[in-house]
């Protein structure tokens, strides 16, 4: 297999991983992963609507909203981090706001919250909800700046360019102001101990695949500060969902079909998960 050029820091890299018919390649530059620019469909943005959050895609959440209460708990811990590490103002941006719910518990503590989002019937249901969101790309669309924070969680492994959307991210910031994103790391023990398995890696919609040094480095180049705060914070994951991305990993048709059954009956409850391998993220400009 012949090595490719990394879009993000031009060095040689080399496969790594192969995943469903995706080749994901390693730099031996910036140590970051992704898969090639050749290799992504056309039509990837069109399936972020509706299905991608309700199961149909067999990839995405079985259903993001029936996991509402959870999910705005697992925010809820996000923003009270991101109080504590004092925004100079109450004006906060999230890319990729989904239907809202990050920005629904950040507007329970008083942030004045706004969001851009690509699939319509997410926008719909965050206006239906009293939010502020923009339909459309976040490079392109037309945004009301400056904000004291912009948020990105489990987003910018979706980009075809990370640093162009975070150099409009810095753009887009007050003096003082800072990003904060979310996203899986690949170097970490629990990442390697899975390798292909690791549920973060999903060709063809997460493209890149950052390490803490990787992401330092996609950062500077952005124009951010290398000197990254990071947090390891786990999140609470309903039992439905675990058992969809159990059943989307299994090998054998018997345990596919025992893992579906239990997604689709509705199974209940929820665990608190944390292996160390995603990374919470705060960059200021430099
Ligand atoms: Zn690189």
């Amino acid at each position: 297999m012949p090595s490719a050029e990394c879009p993000l820091c031009r060095a040689p890299a080399d496969p790594w991983r192969r995943k469903r018919r995706f080749e994901i390649y390693l730099c031996s530059g910036c140590r970051n992963a992704f898969i090639r620019d050749e290799d992504v469909p056309d039509d990837l943005e069109d399936i972020y609507s509706k299905d991608y959050f309700e199961g149909n895609e067999h990839t995405g959440y079985p259903d993001y909203l029936a996991d509402r209460p959870i999910i705005e708990r697992n925010f809820a811990d996000r923003v009270e981090w991101i109080e504590r590490l004092g925004a100079p103002g109450p004006r906060l941006l999230e890319v990729g706001s989904a239907y809202g719910l990050f920005l629904c518990a950040a507007r329970d503590r008083g942030w004045d919250v706004h969001g851009v989002e690509l699939a319509a019937d997410c926008v719909d249901a965050s206006r239906r909800d009293g939010l502020d969101v923009v339909r459309g790309d976040f490079n392109a669309a037309e945004l009301e700046g400056p904000f004291d924070v912009i948020a990105m969680f489990d987003v910018i492994e979706h980009l075809r360019d990370p640093v162009a959307c975070l150099a409009r991210a810095r753009e887009l910031l007050t003096p003082g102001g800072f990003i904060v994103i979310e996203t899986g790391d690949h170097a970490t023990p629990w990442a390697r101990l899975l390798g292909n398995h690791w549920y973060f890696l999903d060709p063809p919609q997460h493209l890149f695949y950052f390490s803490r040094t990787g992401l330092s480095e996609v950062f500077s180049q952005a124009g951010f500060s290398s000197d990254l705060r990071v947090r390891r914070m786990g999140r609470r994951v309903s039992l439905k969902n675990i058992c969809f991305k159990l059943a989307a990993a299994a090998p054998s048709g018997a345990a596919r079909r025992a893992f579906e059954n239990a997604s689709m009956r509705g199974i209940g409850g929820h665990l608190y998960l944390n292996f160390g391998d995603g990374m919470l993220v705060a960059a200021s400009p430099g």
